[in-house]
């Protein structure tokens, strides 16, 4: 998965908590958003696994498709 600063495009780099920019030296969090709907996904975290779910009818989501998107803590 790549995920690009929204300011500068650079490529950012995936941290504990999300992502950071070395350009920009600021922290990202990234959101789950669906691939088909692009609403925000919920995050299900059972036994170690983390499962992303669409509520708005697309179900689950596999981590694969899933759109991360950077935001600004
Ligand atoms: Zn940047
Ligand atoms: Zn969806």
């Amino acid at each position: 998965m790549s995920v690009n600063c929204p300011v500068c495009q650079n490529e950012l780099v995936p941290t504990l908590t999300g992502a950071y920019c070395e350009h920009c030296q600021q922290n990202f969090k990234l959101e789950a958003h669906c691939p088909d709907c692009h609403k925000q996904l919920q995050v299900l975290k059972a036994c170690g696994a983390v499962d992303y779910f669409c509520q708005n009818g697309h179900g689950l989501i596999s981590k694969k498709r899933v759109e991360f998107t950077p935001v600004t803590e």
